[in-house]
């Protein structure tokens, strides 16, 4: 259980901002006018001295959070806020973390080769997402990369200890990326249910997120109903706290090469491979897993795997979202097998059921 906040504006002003020495604000650099909050925040920061940190791309690079670190601490900032999209909130948790090691030390600790010494205390850590897919704000990790290779930094402080959930920030994002953070959020609700480390608890929040997103993804992409994003801020959130515990399996995996290596935005490059799992898992796996695939059909309302991978199909139509890797890019068996080979094991351990690389270069070729 996490004991998170989920505040207002007017509390963000009053219980976090209005006594804060400092706020290290970590933005985007366009969606932060364009959403609204930029007026929002200002509206609620009053006269404290704001520090305010940008300088990053989308999937973000060790290098660019190292020289976050450096300016969060020389700022001598109290409160971070990060608001934005997932990677402003993953860049805000990662300085969180790394704040007070040394820079060289950066790289070792997202390998694993050295712990992390969190010094956090004194400090609050606040996050209001203008996107609703990853659920970054209800999660302990941030992907992080160093060159190609995709890391995930992950402690408990990386948790913000309270987040604003305003629907209406959303609705200034274009279709296109509506569609791929909400079909993010489907793949990660659906693949923690199915997770060998998923929990009775992180089970109840994907059950709970599913027949959500399953109602709303489509009027959420074409419409500007307040509603409809209230629902998938919602959905988002749950969707987060139940990968927080199980975390995600193969087709998160695969994602990560297929955005780095295409270009392909995150949520596309899950949805992706995830349908040829509907099937695979629901054949081949043991009768715990049989029993959840059949528990993931009813939260979907459809009858088995091939009627799953159906409605899946046509929900990435209706929301102009391609269904397979070969309609992005042209991708030869060669490209699938290195594709295949970069796959974090540690995810694949806590897929369902085991897989071989074949089963993998068939989900990239479907
Ligand atoms: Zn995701």
């Amino acid at each position: 259980m996490t004991d998170q906040k989920q505040i207002s504006w007017a509390e963000l002003g009053r219980d976090y901002l209005s006594h804060a020495r400092g706020i290290f604000l970590v933005a985007g650099t366009g969606s932060f006018s364009a959403s609204g909050a930029k007026a929002k925040f200002s509206a609620v920061c009053g006269d404290i001295p704001a520090v305010r940190f940008s300088d990053f791309t989308e999937n973000p690079q060790l290098s660019e959070i190292s020289a976050g670190v450096r300016l969060f601490e020389k700022s001598g900032c109290d409160v971070i806020v990060a608001i934005g999209g997932g990677s402003s909130i993953d860049i805000a948790k990662s300085v969180h973390i790394l704040a007070g090691h040394a820079t060289g030390e950066h790289a070792a600790i997202l390998r694993g080769e050295k712990d992390l010494e969190p010094a956090v205390a004194g400090r609050a850590f606040i996050a209001v997402p203008t996107t609703f897919g990853t659920g970054s704000e209800s999660t302990q990790f941030a992907a992080v990369y160093i060159g190609d290779a995709k890391y995930s930094l992950s402690h408990p402080c990386g948790l913000p200890g309270a987040y604003v959930l305003d629907p209406a920030l959303a609705l200034s994002a274009p279709p296109v990326i509506r569609a791929s953070t909400a079909i993010d959020a489907l793949c990660q609700a659906i693949e923690s249910y199915w997770a060998k480390d998923g929990s009775k608890e992180s089970r109840a929040y994907a059950a709970k997120a599913i027949p959500l997103l399953r109602d709303n993804i489509e009027a959420y992409v074409s419409s500007d109903d307040l509603d409809v994003a209230a629902n998938m801020a919602e959905a988002a959130n749950l969707s987060g706290r139940a990968i927080n515990v199980s975390k995600t399996t193969a087709p998160h995996a695969l994602s990560y090469g297929i955005t780095k290596r295409y270009g392909v935005a995150h949520g596309q490059a899950v949805a992706l491979t995830l349908p040829a799992f509907f099937t695979l898992n629901a054949d081949r796996g043991d009768a715990d897993t049989k029993a959840r695939m059949r528990e993931i059909f009813d939260l979907l309302g459809v009858k088995d795997g091939a009627a799953a991978k159906v409605w899946f199909t046509g929900l990435l139509a209706a929301t102009g979202l391609k269904a397979r890797l070969l309609e992005i890019a042209s991708v030869s068996v060669d490209d699938a097998e290195e594709l295949a080979a970069q796959v974090n094991l540690e995810r694949l351990g806590n897929h369902p059921v085991t897989l071989t690389s074949n089963d993998l270069i068939a989900a990239l070729l479907a």
